[in-house]
C-alpha cells in the first residue's frame, strides 16, 4: 500500500512528486504514456508568466507569482534552461490602455515585482520591431522563458531519485475505494494507494468521475503554433503579448530558450484532445502576430504544432477534493506551467490538512547536471572528447548534439526509449531539419543501448513505430 499515488506525469505530476519527494511517505507515480511530458507539457508557450493575468482572489492569482519564483531556483538547481527575458503587453487602443492599466492594478495586487507601464518610446527601444500602432506597454520583467517538458523531466528525475515510484505505460482505467483508500486497476496491473492526486490533465475529468459523482467538466481547447528557425529567433527580446481577449492570452511572439521564435496559440474549443494543424487556425495566427510585430518572417517556420488546455467551467485551477483522500488538480490551463511547484506545494498542505502525516526528510539528491556539448568551450570540448570519444560524433547536426549526449539519454534516471524521448532530453531532431538527418541515427542508439528490437523503437506516444520490417536479412 502506497501513501500516495499521483496518476499523471506532465509538469503537475511531476512537481507533486518532486515536492513530496521532500516527505517521508511512500510516492507512486501512475502515467499512461511511455515517457513523462507527452501531454499538454510538451506542447505550449513555455512561457513562465509573471502573474498579472489571473484575478487575485482566484487559485491561478493566488499560486502564479510563487511558482514562478520557485521555476527559477528549481531550473538553477536541476540544470533546466531558463531565462529570465521579461515580457511586454501591448497596447493598440484607448480601451487596450485600460486594460493594460487593469492588468497593471491586478499584477500589484497578486504580488508580482517590478512591473511598469512604458511609453511607446521605452517600448520601441527594448522592441525595435514592434508595430509603431502600439500606444504604450506593460513590462514584466520577470518573466521567464523555459523548456517545459525539460522542466517536468527534471522534477520527475529529482522525485525518482529521492525514491519515488513511476511507472510508465500505466494507464488507470477503474478506481475503487477500500477500507483503507482506494485500489487503483490500470493497464499494468492494481495499485493500493491510502491517497491519490489526480493530475491527468485533459482527463482528469475521467478519473475523477471514477470516484466522484460531482462532475469536472473538462473543455479541451486546442492552441496552436509557428516555430520558427533559428534565424528568425532574435527578432524580439522579450516575451510579446496583446491585450488578454475572454479566450486567453491572444497571440503572443517570443525567443525560446533553444534560440528559436515562438508564434501563436489560436484557441479553439473541442470535442475531445486533438493535436492536429489546421489551416484555419494557422491562418488565424499568421494574421494575428503581424498586428504587433508586422516583419516576423513565417516563411521561416520549421514546424507546426497544437497543445491542448483543459480549460473548465469554472475558469480557474480546480484544487480540491473530490472525495475524502482523493485530491483533483485538474483544469490546469495557463499558467499551470508557470505555477506548478505552487500548485504542488499547496496539494501537500491539503493532504497535510486532511490527515496525512508528513514529516520533511532531507532529500538524497538535490541537483541535476548534464552535459550541453554545444555549449561548451572548445578546452572543455576537447577535454570530454579526450574522456569519451562518444561526445567527439555530431549526430543531430543542426544542434550539434553528439553520441553521447544520446547515450546519456538513453541512460538517464528515466531513460529516453523513444526517438522524441531522446529529442526532450538531449534535443537531437529540435533543429532546421526536424529529425530528417539524425532521426535513423538516433533509432540505432536506442536500440543499441537499451538493447531493444529496433522494430519494437517509436516516434513518441505508444503506438507510434516507424518501421514495418526489415528489407534485408541480418
Ligand atoms: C496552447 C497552450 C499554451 C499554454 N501556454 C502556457 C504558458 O506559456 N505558460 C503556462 O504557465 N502555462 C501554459 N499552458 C498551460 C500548461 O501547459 C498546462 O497548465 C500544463 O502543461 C498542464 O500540465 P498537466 O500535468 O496538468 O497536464 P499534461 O501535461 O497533459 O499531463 C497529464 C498526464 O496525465 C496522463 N494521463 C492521462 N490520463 C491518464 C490515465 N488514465 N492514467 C495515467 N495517466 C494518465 C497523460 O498521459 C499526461 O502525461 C498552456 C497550455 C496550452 C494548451
Amino acid at each position: 500500500m502506497t501513501d500516495i499515488t499521483i496518476i499523471g506525469c506532465g509538469v503537475i505530476g511531476a512537481a507533486a512528486a518532486y515536492v513530496l519527494s521532500g516527505y517521508d511517505v511512500s510516492v507512486t507515480v501512475l502515467e499512461a504514456e511511455n515517457d513523462v511530458a507527452t501531454g499538454t507539457t510538451k506542447a505550449n508557450s513555455a512561457i513562465i508568466h509573471a502573474g498579472y493575468d489571473p484575478e487575485p482572489q482566484s487559485l491561478a492569482g493566488q499560486l502564479n507569482v510563487r511558482g514562478s519564483a520557485m521555476a527559477k531556483e528549481i531550473c538553477a538547481l536541476l540544470d533546466v534552461p531558463y531565462k529570465q527575458i521579461g515580457s511586454l503587453v501591448l497596447s493598440f487602443s484607448e480601451e487596450e490602455n485600460e486594460t493594460v492599466k487593469k492588468l497593471y492594478e491586478r499584477g500589484v495586487k497578486n504580488g508580482v515585482p517590478n512591473l511598469e507601464i512604458i511609453d511607446l518610446e521605452r517600448l520601441r527601444t527594448l522592441e525595435p520591431n514592434v508595430s509603431d500602432k502600439a500606444l504604450c506597454a506593460l513590462y514584466a520583467p520577470t518573466a521567464a522563458i523555459v523548456n517545459p517538458w525539460e522542466y517536468a523531466l527534471a522534477m520527475a528525475e529529482n522525485a525518482v531519485e529521492n525514491g519515488v515510484e513511476l511507472k510508465l505505460n500505466t494507464k488507470v482505467q477503474a478506481i475503487e475505494k477500500t477500507e483503507n483508500g482506494y485500489k487503483i486497476h490500470t493497464s499494468n496491473g492494481e495499485y493500493e494507494s491510502r491517497y491519490i492526486i489526480n493530475a491527468a490533465g485533459v482527463h482528469a475529468d475521467k478519473i475523477s468521475a471514477m470516484v466522484s459523482d460531482k462532475p469536472v467538466n473538462i473543455i479541451p481547447c486546442r492552441g496552436e503554433y509557428y516555430l520558427l528557425d533559428k534565424s528568425e529567433g532574435k527578432r524580439v527580446n522579450h516575451v510579446i503579448f496583446q491585450c488578454p481577449t475572454k479566450s486567453g492570452k491572444g497571440v503572443l511572439v517570443s525567443p525560446t530558450v533553444h534560440g528559436n521564435l515562438i508564434v501563436g496559440p489560436n484557441a479553439e474549443n473541442l470535442e475531445s484532445e486533438d493535436t492536429a494543424n489546421t489551416a484555419k487556425g494557422l491562418e488565424f495566427v499568421a494574421n494575428s502576430v503581424r498586428k504587433s510585430v508586422p516583419n516576423v518572417d513565417l516563411r521561416a517556420s520549421i514546424r507546426n504544432f497544437a497543445g491542448v488546455r483543459a480549460n473548465t467551467d469554472t475558469d480557474d485551477f480546480i484544487i480540491e477534493f473530490a472525495d475524502d483522500k482523493f485530491l483533483n488538480l485538474a483544469g490546469m490551463k495557463s499558467p499551470g506551467l508557470s505555477a506548478a511547484p505552487a500548485i504542488a506545494e499547496k496539494a501537500a498542505e491539503m493532504l497535510k490538512e486532511s490527515g496525512l502525516k508528513l514529516v520533511p526528510k532531507p532529500k538524497k539528491v538535490t541537483q541535476r547536471r548534464k552535459v550541453r556539448f554545444a555549449e561548451l568551450s572548445d578546452s572543455e570540448k576537447s577535454e570530454l572528447i579526450a574522456k569519451n570519444p562518444l561526445y567527439g560524433k555530431i549526430i543531430c547536426r543542426c544542434e550539434t548534439i553528439t553520441e553521447g549526449e544520446i547515450v546519456d539519454a538513453c541512460h538517464s534516471v528515466i531513460p529516453a526509449t523513444t526517438v522524441d524521448g531522446v529529442k526532450r532530453r538531449a534535443s537531437a531532431g529540435m533543429g532546421r531539419c526536424q529529425g530528417g538527418f539524425c532521426s535513423p541515427r538516433v533509432v540505432d542508439i536506442i536500440a543499441r543501448e537499451r538493447g531493444m528490437d529496433i522494430l519494437s523503437i517509436q516516434q513518441d506516444k505508444q503506438g507510434s513505430f516507424i518501421l514495418t520490417g526489415r528489407t534485408k536479412g541480418e
